[in-house]
């Protein structure tokens, strides 16, 4: 029989016995969803990233939802974003009723082009939903600017971003504070910081939490864990329609675990970009006013090559890759009228022209050899 070689993956989480521990410690406590463990989580989260508030809820995608709502976007409004994510970013736009905007991102850092903003606001436009891709930091000064200038809320979708650090006035400081009014994160297992599935709110604005913290519990005006631990009866109101976004405690105590190693993660994920940085011939471009976690490592592929062909030469050389991120505008779930935008021009190229190289924080120096000879 000949032997199947496994290839170097794009990425793998990093799971260990603690996890393993903390997920016992759970099952055996009698409390096993949202509850001790998540409120825990939610204040380790906010000390970590700076903000105000942390609000833990069910995957990034519904986090982005409960944002669009706290953040008053409806039906008929429209909101600026980026085509060129991860295909939540704009299906949550609609779980709203919203229209997404798609303006093009900057060909060096794949994100957000802040000069195309402006030129993209009508009178329906209602906030601004940015996007942190890959964990590199957006240009959120000039984004903040624009929000500010024109009264519009500044979401930003940090998915990718926990453990990514911006230069904020002379300051090396977390993405997820947040610099606008809200940020979203997915603890996905493809991301830095995995329970399984989860996401989290980050917000200075208690108005904002609290209407989260509603909408995420079928809009119930208090938590069932405090309920529970109260001396005296509670009779719950529900106040709006919500839903059941909850994190469970078992992916809290995940996270927990994951969110005292992330710093270590970080720092061995960006030992390994900055390997690939010296050593290829189209390395990624990071500004100095940005220090990605390095979800991903995307490159450039050579003009002469196909992006297809690329990626199955180097699977048979035991490398495993991904194309460059999608396009939200180019699949059917978003058909002509379902958003609008200008040119995408570079958005499809970044999409056409990039690969995703293997990058993950227990990658080791050989490894990495073999990814770096085989694209030769
Ligand atoms: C992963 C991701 C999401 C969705 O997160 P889930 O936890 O999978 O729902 C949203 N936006 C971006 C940019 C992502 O990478």
């Amino acid at each position: 029989m000949k032997a199947v070689m496994r290839a170097i993956p794009v990425s793998r989480p990093e799971l260990d016995g603690r996890e393993e521990a903390a997920v016992s410690r759970v099952l055996r406590s009698g409390w096993i969803t949202m509850g001790p463990e998540t409120e825990l989580f939610e204040a380790e989260f906010a000390a970590f990233t700076g903000a105000k508030h942390a609000c833990a809820v069910s995957s990034g995608t519904t986090a982005l939802h409960l944002a669009l709502e706290a953040t008053g976007v409806k039906t008929g409004d429209e909101v600026i974003t980026v085509s060129h994510s991860f295909i939540a970013t704009a299906a949550a736009i609609r779980y709203v009723g919203a229209t997404p905007v798609f303006v093009d991102i900057d060909a060096a850092t794949y994100n957000m082009n802040p000069a195309l903003v402006e030129p993209a606001l009508t009178r329906r436009t209602r906030a601004i939903l940015c996007v942190h891709q890959m964990g590199m930091p957006c240009g959120l000064e000039a984004l903040l600017g624009i929000a500010r200038q024109h009264g519009l809320p500044l979401i930003e979708d940090a998915a990718c971003a926990a453990g990514s650090e911006i230069l904020w006035q002379g300051q090396w400081e977390r993405i997820g504070r947040p610099r606008g009014d809200i940020a979203c994160f997915s603890f996905h297992p493809r991301k830095v910081l995995t329970c399984g599935d989860g996401g989290m709110i980050c917000t200075n604005d208690a108005a904002m939490e609290r209407r989260c913290r509603a909408l995420r519990h079928h809009g119930m005006n208090v938590g069932a864990h405090a309920r529970h631990s109260s001396s005296s009866v509670i009779f719950e109101s529900y106040d709006e329609p919500g839903y059941n976004y909850r994190l469970t405690d078992i992916q809290a105590a995940i996270g927990r675990v994951q969110l005292g190693k992330l710093s270590e993660m970080v720092e061995r994920r960006r030992r390994l970009a900055g390997r690939y940085g010296r050593l290829l011939k189209n390395p990624a471009h990071e500004p100095p006013w940005a220090r990605s976690n390095w979800q991903s490592y995307c490159m450039r592929l050579d003009e002469e090559l196909d992006q297809r062909e690329e990626m199955q030469r180097l699977l048979e050389a035991g490398v495993a890759t991904r194309r460059g991120v999608m396009c939200a505008h180019r699949e059917g779930a978003f058909p002509a009228g379902s958003w609008r935008g200008g040119s995408l021009a570079e958005s499809e190229k970044a999409q056409d022209r990039t690969i995703m190289l293997p990058l993950f924080a227990s990658m080791t120096e050989e490894e990495q050899d073999v990814v770096i000879e085989a694209l030769g």
